[in-house]
């Protein structure tokens, strides 16, 4: 309770300190920019090398050591004074996709999800099935005789990863053709990303979760680099993959952490109140109350930034941070993000979100 109380007076007179004018324009433009070139990098997970690469490079680029986990994530050193109360910001780069579960008779696929990947949503988008050896071969993810002037029950079924196939951009009209392909049981299937961004400032894609929140970290980083800041805190990001399996943070947390944050998509929808244009900051999800300093640490940071917030209580999530604290580590918690809605279907957020997310950012970590 004490330190509840001492946390509560500390925030208070942070929050009724003056709001800090931030001009993030250049800020936001940059994260867009890469969120958008992350997404057209396909990584379902299981499948995240060459985004993971990417993510490397672009923070190296920044002026940042990055290196490439055992596990295939990237640990950026954001430097920082304090090492021994270090922040880690997490942010996941892998996505829902597909693999090929069996090779039908008739040359087609049938697949099995990648994370919480929905077939009924993922009807008619276009796919890339990803072979070991012998290339990328397109097609068409479609329901089972998906002409609808030959399918009497196209109305009436229910769209599963049974009744859905991929149909693929080559002669094949056997299971003996498509394997003759080089294509077999095991291979990755990349759902076409469709990203859009609107002149209004909307982003579209299948995965915004959780690229957009990579952009964000990139775009923290070209902050911290061209205001040549040096942060008080130690101040590390980790970009995970099979985050969307569940163990994306379990490892590679810092010496010296105490404290870890995710930066992932903010949920939108119906008894929620974030919208697409605001940060989420996340007070309960399916794991939990999160860690009660570091969410009022949030908002009064968010105060302090003048950032457009929303705090919510997710009914259907859980987070990186979540199983980087079942994995064993001490370490105090919190969850935010741009609101994104539609999530895992069609998603949609927008750069006002992103903005938010980085102001809420910026106030807490530096
Ligand atoms: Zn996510």
């Amino acid at each position: 309770m004490a330190v509840r109380k001492t946390a509560a007076k500390k925030a208070a007179k942070t929050a009724d300190k003056k709001t800090t004018k931030l001009n993030l324009k250049k800020y936001t433009d940059f994260i867009v920019d890469k969120t958008v070139e992350l997404l057209n990098i396909d990584s379902p997970t299981g499948y995240t090398e060459e985004a993971a690469a990417w993510v490397k490079k672009e923070f190296e680029a920044l002026g940042f050591k990055a290196r490439i986990t055992n596990k295939g994530g990237v640990v950026v050193d954001l430097t920082g004074k304090d090492k021994k109360n270090g922040l880690l910001l997490e942010a996941h780069t892998d996505t829902l996709g597909g693999m090929v579960a069996t090779i039908k008779g008739n040359g087609r696929l049938q697949l099995t999800n990648l994370g919480g990947m929905n077939a009924n949503n993922a009807e008619t988008e276009n796919v890339r099935v990803v072979t070991k050896f012998d290339g990328i071969y397109e097609g068409t993810f479609q329901l089972n005789n998906a002409s609808l002037h030959v399918n009497g029950d196209y109305n009436d079924t229910k769209r599963s990863w049974d009744t859905c196939e991929v149909v693929l951009d080559e002669d094949v009209k056997s299971e003996e053709d498509t394997k003759k392909l080089g294509i077999s049981v095991g291979d990755i299937v990349c759902f076409e990303p469709n990203v859009r961004v609107t002149k209004n400032g909307y982003i579209k894609s299948r995965f915004l979760d959780d690229k957009l929140s990579v952009g964000i970290l990139l775009g923290f980083a070209k902050y911290i680099k061209d205001n040549k800041i040096v942060p008080k805190r130690a101040l590390y990001a980790h970009i995970t993959v099979f985050e969307e399996v569940g163990h994306g943070g379990c490892g590679s947390v810092p010496e010296g952490c105490t404290e870890a944050i995710s930066v992932d998509m903010g949920c939108v929808g119906e008894g929620l109140t974030c919208t697409e244009k605001q940060v989420s900051i996340c007070a309960k999800d399916s794991g939990g109350p999160y860690s009660y300093p570091v969410v009022q640490g949030l908002v009064a940071a968010a105060k302090k930034t003048g950032a457009d917030y929303a705090i919510d209580i997710y009914p259907h999530y859980g987070s990186d941070v979540e199983a980087t604290l079942e994995a064993g580590n001490d370490l105090r918690h919190g969850l935010i993000g741009a609101g994104v809605y539609a999530s895992h279907g069609y998603e949609r957020s927008h750069r006002d979100g992103a903005e938010n997310t980085l102001k809420v950012i910026i106030g807490y970590a530096l």
